[in-house]
């Protein structure tokens, strides 16, 4: 591993990421809920802070924006689509756009759904992707701007991603997202597991945040729409994968 990760609780229930490159010594913010505790962080670290990746336009992502970059003078980079109502952007960017960092390849991956003009940043070689409010763990962002259609397009591209590859989502919503994904799934003996170790983990304070591709393949309803114990429990046996995927969706505002 080239790279450090590291996880920041921010605001209620967010998290803000800090990717470090160990080589050149280079770090990355994605997302910017408040700057306190990213500032803090920093500082403990010993790490200076050379960009911030924003993931889409929601306040709880970029309000610290301000205050980070009076302290740090990072490069400030997100989509070209949400730049009207994003901080001001250094490096604007669309899907299936790459920027380097610290001599690596981030690729841009549009995920619109929660929000339309959403962006998820993939980093092959730290084997991770920042998927914000779309891909989260146990679930996905609610449709604020998109359709179900367009946010399952998005699910689909985070799923051709490499199993292994760690998944750092926005918010620590994963506990009730396991008891809804139970509802919709509840013979999936990796769901039922990965849910008793949700509860450990938040009884013991600890964030269920990164997950793995992997796991959310096997346990997150969101990306398991063709599965036929769901659609069966559903009576959608032989409905599209985006019909089902919008029943899902729509069954979780109501949870
Ligand atoms: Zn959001
Ligand atoms: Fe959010």
């Amino acid at each position: 591993m080239h790279f450090d990760l590291v996880t920041i609780p921010c605001l209620s229930d967010n998290y803000a990421f800090l990717l470090r490159d160990q080589d050149s010594g280079s770090v990355a913010l994605i997302d910017a809920p408040e700057a306190g505790p990213i500032a803090a962080r920093l500082h403990a670290l010993g790490w200076t802070l050379n960009e911030i990746w924003l993931t889409h336009h929601h306040p709880d992502h970029i309000q610290g924006v301000p205050e980070l970059l009076a302290k740090y003078p990072a490069r400030v980079i997100g989509a070209t689509a949400d730049q009207h109502r994003l901080p001001e952007l250094d490096l604007a960017l669309s899907d299936g756009d790459t920027f380097q960092f610290g001599g690596h390849e981030v690729q841009v991956i549009d995920v619109s759904g929660h929000t339309l003009g959403h962006v998820a940043f993939y980093v092959s070689a730290a084997e991770c992707v920042f998927t914000a409010d779309s891909l989260m763990a146990l679930g996905c962002g609610r449709l604020f701007e998109g359709t179900p259609a367009q946010m399952w397009e998005s699910m689909q591209k985070l799923m051709r991603l490499p199993p292994a590859t760690t998944v750092c989502s926005g918010h620590e919503y994963t506990q009730s997202n396991a008891k809804f994904a139970l509802t919709v799934d509840p013979e999936n003996a990796a769901l039922i597991s990965r849910a008793r170790e949700i509860d450990q983990a938040r009884a013991d304070d600890v964030p269920t945040v990164p997950s793995t591709l992997s796991l959310e393949l096997e346990t997150n309803p969101f990306l398991r729409p063709f599965d036929p114990n769901i659609r069966a429990l559903l009576g959608m046996v032989n409905a599209t994968d985006t019909d089902v995927f919008a029943e899902i969706r729509a069954r979780k505002d109501r949870f």
